[in-house]
């Protein structure tokens, strides 16, 4: 099969990844073969290819955002039909045996897989994965509107809801990518009043376009206090500057796998209450209940298609905020 893998990390402007062959998996019981469509690019794909988060394989397919088709079951999968519509999410599997799994907070497992992390992933046109943790994809989304929801769209609603954010609420997003542009639909969707804090004018319109009350610079002001934000930038020049508008009591919400260190600041920023918490992962149970919101709203993606062969251009133009909305590869030439 063809596939875009990475040798070793390495920064993007390189070009780390080589597009070529290799051997297709084979499904081992309990697993799926799935043909890819469309895989959605992530931030932290990037984190990858560039060697932010240590290796965990090599080579390493890339990519955790997949819609395609069951092509083959192994043995004893029995939940999806072949031919049926699935998706493959960022949590590849859990052991399911320890102190978190069993208490409700799968995200946190002491043993897991991450898919494109340390097991492969999407940057493909072929991918096995466990069918206990494929996503069934709701009708209301064409293929590649799909791609983006199944890290963007499902971290931003594990954002969404640790914020603690009521109807009626002031939150505020520091960047306005990918998780950002679906997590805002949401957000308006619960009632909530949204203000954009992003450094390209570009993302500034969709904000705006998608209905945020205000948008402005990273570090600009937004006009009243927040009850919440979410800090989906990877820099921790934003924490200070975020805690610095939110009222009494809000949380900040740091919804990346990676960040940049943070910043000492004074302790006046933090009191009163304010929190402050990082997002890891998800459960199956955020996923299919963003699924299930999302298809309600029906959330839409902005996407702009890469061919396969082009993923490290995808990732380059990722890195410099070149994408409004979402980068999605289309793997079928
Ligand atoms: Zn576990
Ligand atoms: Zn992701």
């Amino acid at each position: 099969m063809k596939a875009c893998f990475l040798n070793k990390p390495a920064p993007i402007e390189t070009n780390p990844l080589q597009y070529g062959n290799m051997t297709a998996p084979q499904p081992a019981s309990g697993e799926l073969l799935v043909r890819i469509r469309y895989c959605g690019v992530c931030r932290t794909d990037l984190h990858v290819v560039e060697g932010e988060l240590p290796p965990r394989k090599s080579p390493v397919v890339p990519g955790h955002q997949v819609v395609g088709i069951v092509e083959k079951s192994g043995e004893g999968a029995v939940k999806f039909q072949i031919g049926a519509r699935v998706g493959i999410a960022w949590l590849f599997r859990t052991d399911g045996v320890c102190h978190y799994c069993c208490s409700g907070a799968e995200n946190l497992c002491d043993n897991p897989a991450f898919t494109g992390y340390s097991v492969d992933g999407g940057y493909a046109e072929y991918i096995v994965a466990p069918e206990d943790f494929v996503y069934s994809i709701p009708e209301a989304f064409p293929d590649e509107q799909a791609a983006p929801l199944l890290c963007a769209g499902i971290i931003g609603f594990r954002s969404l809801r640790l914020s603690g954010i009521k109807p009626g609420g002031r939150l505020g997003f520091y960047g306005f990518g990918a998780a950002a542009h679906v997590a805002i639909q949401v957000a308006r969707h619960w009632g909530i009043e949204v203000f954009a804090c992003t450094r390209d004018t570009r993302h500034q319109r969709l904000a705006l376009d998608l209905g945020a009350k205000w948008a402005g610079g990273t570090f600009a002001e937004p006009p009243e206090k927040l009850d919440a934000a979410i800090v989906f930038a990877p820099a921790g020049e934003i924490v200070p500057a975020a805690l610095k508008v939110l009222h009494k009591g809000g949380s900040l919400v740091l919804g990346g796998i990676h960040m940049s260190p943070i910043p000492s600041f004074d302790y006046d920023l933090l009191y009163q209450e304010r929190v402050i918490r990082s997002v890891a992962n998800n459960t199956r149970q955020d996923g299919e209940d963003f699924l299930r919101v999302a298809a309600e709203i029906p959330v839409r993606t902005h996407v702009r298609f890469y061919p396969l062969r082009e993923a490290n251009l995808a990732l380059n133009a990722l890195k410099n905020d070149a994408i409004p909305g979402a980068a999605v590869l289309k793997i079928e030439e």
